[in-house]
């Protein structure tokens, strides 16, 4: 058994920014912060855009971004909440500048801001494509810094340990050794991020498995609004691939439109915003001339742009496509929408605490209120910042526990059959395949059932396996992406208006 004041699951933005901050208000407290790949795998570290911040007050506001923000949530977010992450912003993006991450200047050295959609001012914060990356590199050296942050790479946390509704810690799989032992701590914290992996046409990493909104789902924790599920509408075509490769909203911002294969400009046909109307109704849009045209993907141009600056701003982008023959000063961009982020999650209140006592959740595994139906660009990695700080602050003003752990805690068989990796191969294919297909970025009621039925089935297939079968972090994973595909599912068939039709939103739903 490993004992902790803090046990944090997850090493991305979240995780890592409230290790660095309860390291340095309680040094003589110990944090464990476990991560099940490599140490910078997260979905931050693939981040492009950047941050939303209002940083120029001549130009923009506070109001108009909670506005932008409001508006794209499609009346669904907490007006409290998108009021207090949006003026808690700049703040936040100056403790990351103060931890070392350089962000892109003008020739003032004023902060060089980008737009993107659903954005009425330019206000993205960036660090070139590559902010996400510059933001994990800087808070993972901050944090190994500590020396009262335990940080333990191919980690994989299994379950919670849940008594009466209050939270002991988690069972954590060492990969490496395939030893699982009970972590017990004081608080712990989900920063878990993602699901891509669901849907498997995603530009998530394969870490994103949804395992930490399955966790708290088997420990009782209220989960909400995984119905929202936003499909990011441009990702490089590519025959064959499965893993997206972002052209970021960014570069329709910088001047980049879409076109149909026949050169037709499309998206004014269905927002009077063109091509930064938000993603959702961007994503809808280009589904629909899929289906119109049997084709299957649509055009980038940027052709018409100033390239030496497009590849200033843009140097991974650009090199990406010439990577597989596309030379983005004569060649329109193949694209794609592909999932990329889960507005719902586990359901947290102001402080990032969830219904389970003891247990938080930070960043993309939870749901504040901030995002309501559909993500403003670039709100993400800034809810992520904020709601560490406020999990901090709750933490910091907390008494110190000296916590009774619970009796028993070897809940895990050991079982010595092995499962095979090509069985779980192909039930996670089959899973992607089906949530692509029935649940994907426009459902329906028939679907949705069908979906449904098909996953139970596999979910009691899986129960039945790990009654006698070894634990493996596949297996885990599999389970865990077949218990969010259900909540996705569920959460999208109660979505229904008083007439008994689907609420059009950011899941388009016939
Ligand atoms: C391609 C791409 C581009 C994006 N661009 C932007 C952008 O420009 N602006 C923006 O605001 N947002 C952007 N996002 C979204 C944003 O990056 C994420 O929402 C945010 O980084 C999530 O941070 P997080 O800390 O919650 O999760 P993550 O960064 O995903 O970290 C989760 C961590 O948990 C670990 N983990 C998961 N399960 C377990 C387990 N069972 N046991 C142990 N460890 C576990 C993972 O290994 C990982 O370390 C983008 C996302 C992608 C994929």
């Amino acid at each position: 058994m490993k004992t902790s004041n803090y046990l944090i699951i997850g090493s991305g933005v979240a995780g890592l920014s409230l290790a660095i901050k309860l390291s340095e208000k309680f040094p003589d407290r110990n944090i464990t912060l476990v991560t099940k790949s490599n140490e910078e795998e997260s979905n931050t570290k693939y981040a492009q855009g950047g941050i939303a911040v209002v940083t120029n007050f001549f130009k923009d506001s506070f109001e108009k971004h909670i506005e932008d923000t409001l508006i794209c949530g499609g009346g669904l977010c907490d007006k409290e909440v998108v009021d207090m992450v949006v003026k808690n912003a700049p703040e936040r993006l100056n403790e990351l500048i103060q931890w070392g991450a350089a962000f892109d200047r003008n020739t003032q050295g004023n902060l060089h801001l980008g737009k993107e959609g659903g954005h009425s001012a330019h206000r993205i914060v960036h660090h070139k494509d590559q902010t996400g990356k510059e933001i994990e590199q800087a808070i993972l050296a901050q944090a190994k810094r500590k020396e009262n942050i335990c940080v333990l790479e191919y980690h994989f946390a299994l379950d919670l340990i849940v008594r009466n509704n209050r939270c002991y810690g988690a069972y954590v799989l060492n990969e490496k050794t395939e030893d699982i032992q009970p972590f017990v701590s004081d608080f712990t914290i989900l920063a878990t991020g993602g699901i891509g992996q669901v849907y498997g046409h995603t530009t998530n990493p394969p870490v994103a498995t949804g395992d930490g909104i399955a966790m708290g789902s088997r420990a009782g924790a209220f989960i909400r609004d995984m119905e929202f599920i936003q499909f990011h509408p441009t990702t490089l075509y590519e025959n064959g691939i499965t893993a997206a490769f972002l052209i970021s909203e960014a570069v329709r911002g910088f001047g980049a439109c879409l076109q149909t294969k026949s050169g037709e400009r499309f998206m004014l046909k269905y927002d009077a915003r063109g091509d930064l109307a938000p993603r959702d109704i961007v994503s809808q849009s280009i589904d629909m001339e899929l289906k119109k045209s049997g084709e299957p993907c649509v055009f980038m141009d940027c052709t018409h742009l100033d390239i030496k600056t497009f590849k200033h701003h843009f140097p991974m982008i650009y090199e990406r496509c010439k990577s597989v023959g596309i030379d983005a000063a004569k060649d329109k961009i193949p694209v794609v929408p592909a999932q990329h982020y889960v507005c719902g999650g586990i359901s947290v209140n102001i402080n990032g605490e969830t219904s389970v006592k003891h247990l938080f959740a930070c960043g993309e595994c939870s749901r504040t209120g901030l995002h309501g139906a559909n993500r403003l660009a670039s709100n993400s990695l800034l809810e992520a910042l904020v709601y560490s700080h406020r999990i901090y602050n709750y933490l910091a003003a907390a008494r110190s526990h000296q916590t009774k752990f619970p009796k028993n805690l070897s809940a895990y068989k050991i079982n010595t059959q092995h499962i095979s990796s090509d069985f779980i191969l192909k039930q996670k294919k089959e899973l992607q395949a089906l949530m692509l297909r029935y649940a994907g970025i426009v459902r329906n009621d028939d679907e949705l059932h069908h979906a449904k039925k098909n996953v139970v089935r596999l979910q009691k297939e899986l129960e039945h396996i790990a009654q006698t079968h070894n634990i493996t972090k596949e297996f885990f994973e599999l389970k865990n992406m077949t218990e969010t595909a259900r909540l996705i599912i569920e959460h999208s068939l109660q979505r229904k208006n008083s007439a008994g039709t689907f609420v059009k939103q950011a899941c388009l739903i016939q």
